[in-house]
């Protein structure tokens, strides 16, 4: 089965790879979809986030898309019978269910699937990240080593 993961990923974050990574075991092919939304404002273009999701990710079985539009239809004409979520709190909770409720009334052939946060991930967010790296916080250990020193200079731009 090929599910896709959608997300900001602005930047990836070690709680992003570790479901990724648990992800890609459970799928033949996992697609991390960066969705392009206009009204967000993020600090890396879709073209650095995809290269630090790919700079990051070991796992042979996948891949790395940018999409646009409505995530359940972007998902489904990319071949994606699923949708992976991470959930770290009953706050990410309200969302999701929401978005998820929506997304099954647009396309009930296309599942959301939710994983948990691991403990030690649940805190974390790109923007805690952010947050910490613009007032000179040590970040390593937050987000994949292989792009560390790209997080903290584009931080620095700020
Ligand atoms: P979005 O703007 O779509 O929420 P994000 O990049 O912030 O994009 O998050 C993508 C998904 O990853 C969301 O389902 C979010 O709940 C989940 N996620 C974010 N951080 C973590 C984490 N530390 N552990 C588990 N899941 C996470």
């Amino acid at each position: 089965m090929k599910a896709c993961y959608p997300g900001t990923f602005d930047p990836i974050t070690n709680g992003h790879l570790d479901i990724i990574e648990r992800a890609a075991s459970m799928f033949d092919e996992l697609v991390v979809l960066i969705m392009e939304n206009p009204r967000k404002k993020c600090l890396f273009s879709t073209e650095q986030r995809k290269r630090m999701i790919e700079q990051s990710v070991k796992a042979s079985n996948v891949s790395v898309v940018i999409g646009s539009g409505l995530t359940v239809y972007f998902a489904k004409s990319i071949g994606c019978q699923a949708m992976v979520r991470g959930i770290r709190a009953v706050s990410d909770y309200e969302y999701e269910l929401q978005q998820a409720t929506a997304n099954l009334t647009l396309d009930e052939t296309v599942e959301t699937l939710f994983f948990i946060a691991r403990p030690e991930y649940s805190f974390l967010s790109s923007s805690v990240v952010k947050e910490i790296a613009m007032n000179g916080g040590e970040i390593s250990g937050l987000v994949p080593d292989e792009i560390l020193a790209e997080v903290q200079t584009g931080m620095k731009r700020l």
